[in-house]
């Protein structure tokens, strides 16, 4: 790693070449802390889609990848590992510069955090096994995973790099061709992971990115008659548009990871210093967008102003700053639209609850889109800072006096993705893990993830499961193979 500094981030982030559009349609990308233009992306329709899955059926027909020796499939992808690995400041800016996290954490956390979930697939290649069925005497049934054919992968903009490798690695590890579809707010990684894929050696055709509007390039690529399965992480919004596209279509099997309002609930027996630190940390990381960010605090009324005075102090630790400067533990969100959805989600939550700090932009960088670490107090239940996604730097405290009220209310929301619970009362953690209905539990700590576990929700969070070898399941279908013999 070479500099770690503000004047050494900038220095390189002025002398990066980043991907750009060579011909066609494209349209422009601008950096969010500053509003400048990054430069031109390709705006890719129903003819880029039709091109790319017409590449991506050709490679798994002629079986260029999935016949290839699993040794030498697991050999490309461990090459694809060591790019990655070796291009982290590269794609750490790329990633910054394009949705205005802070470098050093994209450097620190998103890149190793893909490399590690490419690495587990590559390696799980060799060890994903069939069955053998119980059977009557003289027969024989098999139980082979076989690849289903061109996966499609559409992926948001809040963790670019990261997402394409939940949805692309396991994908490519059980067999299949891919067709990436990157955010339009987000596409520089994407690009570059194609880049990275063909000098590992994937060939041709079995790893395609086209970048485009979602209502265009996705919209194609959920409604196209030779897409096999869809893998989809993004609000419920399009999950919702995704189904319908696929009844329309051909019934392409869907998997949605979707929108979070993820409650994290704060008893009084609990190690109320570090509650308070992860409690910040589980809002404001990545400026809040983050679909499992822990947007709803429950705290027992007995230490609750004790709890928010404790809270408000670390969030100053968030205060946004440049996302070249390594000191910077919040940056910008991800464009102007976006900052101005979460200032009117803001203002709207000031007749709901107690405005008890942030609750405005932030002036950082001229023409970026920062916004303060807020937290509104007294939060109403009912209210929409308590039921709706912001997807932003805002965190909703409710008070409550019993275990039973804290689930009722914890459960009380139309998504189910992930929760915390913090007490030293053992019995408590599992009694509480036991009743939230969510896809993660995380007990004295807030979103705790690896690659070797499963990551995904209930209700209208969405179903399936990224990550571990269940992820797997999606990308394969299971053939059963009757053998008689005398
Ligand atoms: P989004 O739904 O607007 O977009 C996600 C992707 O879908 C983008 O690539 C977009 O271009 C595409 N898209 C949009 N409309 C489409 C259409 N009509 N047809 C096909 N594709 C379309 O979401 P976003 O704003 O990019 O991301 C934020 C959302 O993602 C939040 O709701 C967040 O909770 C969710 N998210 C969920 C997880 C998870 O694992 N559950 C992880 C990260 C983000």
């Amino acid at each position: 790693m070479t500099e770690q500094t503000h004047a050494g981030w900038q220095s390189r982030a002025a002398s990066l070449r980043l991907p750009h559009a060579d011909g066609g349609a494209t349209y422009t990308k601008r950096n969010p802390a500053t509003g400048a233009a990054l430069g031109q992306i390709s705006r890719g329709g129903e003819a880029e889609i039709d091109r790319a899955v017409a590449a991506a059926r050709a490679a798994f027909d002629d079986k260029r990848w999935r016949g290839k020796p699993m040794a030498e499939r697991q050999a490309i992808l461990l090459k694809l590992v060591a790019l990655i690995e070796a291009n982290t400041e590269r794609l750490a800016l790329a990633e910054s510069l394009d949705m205005g996290k802070p470098v050093a954490e994209a450097a620190a956390i998103d890149i190793p955090g893909a490399a590690a979930v490419w690495r587990y697939y590559a390696e799980a290649l060799d060890k994903f096994c069939g069955e053998a069925a119980p059977a009557n005497p003289g027969n024989l049934a098999v139980v082979t995973r076989e690849p289903l054919g061109v996966v499609g992968a559409i992926v948001p903009w809040n963790f670019p790099f990261d997402m394409a490798a939940w949805k692309s690695a396991p994908a490519l590890a059980a067999g299949n061709s891919v067709v990436l579809k990157p955010s339009e707010r987000s596409p520089y990684t994407a690009l570059m992971l194609a880049e990275m894929a063909r000098e590992a050696g994937i060939p041709e055709g079995v790893f395609n990115v086209v970048t485009g509007f979602g209502g265009e390039a996705g919209k194609a690529l959920a409604l196209h008659p030779d897409v096999d399965c869809l893998a989809f992480t993004g609000s419920t919004r399009t999950g919702r548009m995704l189904m319908g596209y696929s009844g329309e279509s051909n019934l392409k099997q869907v998997w949605l990871e979707l929108g979070g309002k993820s409650p994290n609930l704060v008893f009084a027996d609990a190690d109320l210093d570090a509650a308070a630190q992860m409690a910040a940390f589980g809002i404001f990381f990545n400026a809040g967008q983050v679909c499992s960010a822990n947007s709803r605090l429950l705290v027992e009324r007995s230490i609750h102003a004790a709890f928010v005075e404790r809270l408000v102090a670390q969030a100053a630790v968030y205060q946004p700053g440049d996302p070249l400067d390594p000191a910077s533990k919040m940056g910008a969100l991800v464009d102007a639209a976006h900052q101005a959805h979460v200032l009117g989600a803001i203002a709207a939550g000031k007749a709901h609850a107690r405005l008890v700090c942030g609750g405005a932009a932030a002036e950082v960088l001229p023409g970026g889109a920062f916004v303060q670490p807020t937290i509104f107090d007294h939060a109403d239940p009912a209210s929409p800072l308590v039921r709706d996604e912001i997807f932003g730097p805002v965190l909703a405290v409710v008070p409550f006096d019993t275990e039973d009220e804290a689930i009722r209310i914890a459960n009380d929301s139309e998504y189910g993705l992930a929760a915390s619970v913090w007490t030293r009362d053992i019995n408590r953690a599992l009694r509480v893990s036991a009743a939230l209905n969510v896809g993660t539990v995380s007990v004295n700590t807030v979103d705790a993830l690896s690659p070797q576990t499963p990551f995904g929700g209930t209700k209208r969070s969405g179903f399936g499961r990224d990550l571990s070898p269940h992820a797997l399941d999606k990308f394969s279908s299971l053939k059963t193979t009757w053998i008689k013999y005398a």
